[in-house]
């Protein structure tokens, strides 16, 4: 294939562009934001379970102190209303076996109470669970935010530096004809980004193999037009005047 010096010459910053724009590529997928933003998300998963999980052990509590307290309500109105009839009642019968009642339903108001108070003090405890949890869950909220902002303000750079690094291949592959750029193309990737390499010293840039012998005399005898590849590596070779034939 032929192409002018300066064509072939191209070449070498088409392939700076190229790998620089394959590294800034993978730095947009390694962002240290997105481990941590699935990491953060795994521990709000778990956050949210264990928050679930205290809270109905909350409402449960709740329930149970509702049903006591009516308990207690029913007792209290009993005795009042026990208390009411003793007061006016004639009756010694009726008096003794009033108040026969009256001392049991003030001792299973007592017990009742007792009860009311240790339930009160457990939906204390897990309300004070409860709370540890959704202080763990607005810290986390915190950290995803922070590590979203870190990450949207470092992706606006790379991808700012994407679209410079894509407008200047654009010029410079533009300026180089469609075989040349196809040959590059095809080269860049089976070598594995090793396209096109300077020939510097009689040294291949891509493979510090120097040229010898009847290699050499090749490139020697080659028109400065004609496009020559390593013969050990297969970049194709770019000469210069640091190519030292
Ligand atoms: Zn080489």
């Amino acid at each position: 294939m032929k192409a002018s010096p300066a064509e072939q010459k191209e070449l070498l910053r088409l392939q700076a562009l190229d790998i620089r724009l394959q590294q800034v590529e993978h730095q947009t997928k390694a962002l240290p934001q997105h481990a941590e933003l699935k990491e953060l998300a795994v521990t709000a998963d778990k956050t949210r379970m264990t928050l679930g999980t205290r809270s109905g052990a909350v409402e449960d509590i709740r329930t149970e102190l509702r049903r006591i307290e009516s308990d207690v309500d029913v007792v209290e109105k009993r005795i009042a209303r026990d208390s009411d009839r003793v007061k006016h009642t004639s009756s010694v019968k009726d008096v003794q076996a009033l108040e026969t009642e009256l001392a049991a339903l003030r001792k299973r108001l007592l017990a009742l109470e007792e009860i009311e108070i240790a339930v009160m003090e457990r939906l204390e405890e897990a309300e004070a669970a409860v709370a540890v949890v959704e202080a763990e869950r607005d810290a986390i909220a915190a950290r995803v935010a922070e590590a979203e902002q870190a990450r949207d303000l470092n992706l606006a750079d790379l991808n700012r530096q994407l679209g410079e690094l894509r407008r200047d291949r654009a010029a410079i592959a533009g300026s180089i004809t469609d075989d040349l750029a196809a040959l590059y193309e095809k080269r860049f990737v089976s070598g594995r980004g090793n396209a096109a390499a300077l020939l510097r010293a009689r040294t291949c840039s891509g493979c510090t193999m120097t040229l010898t012998g009847s290699d050499l005399d090749a490139v020697r005898s080659s028109p400065a037009d004609e496009v020559l590849f390593c013969p050990d590596c297969g970049a194709i070779l770019v000469r210069t005047e640091e190519s030292g034939i």
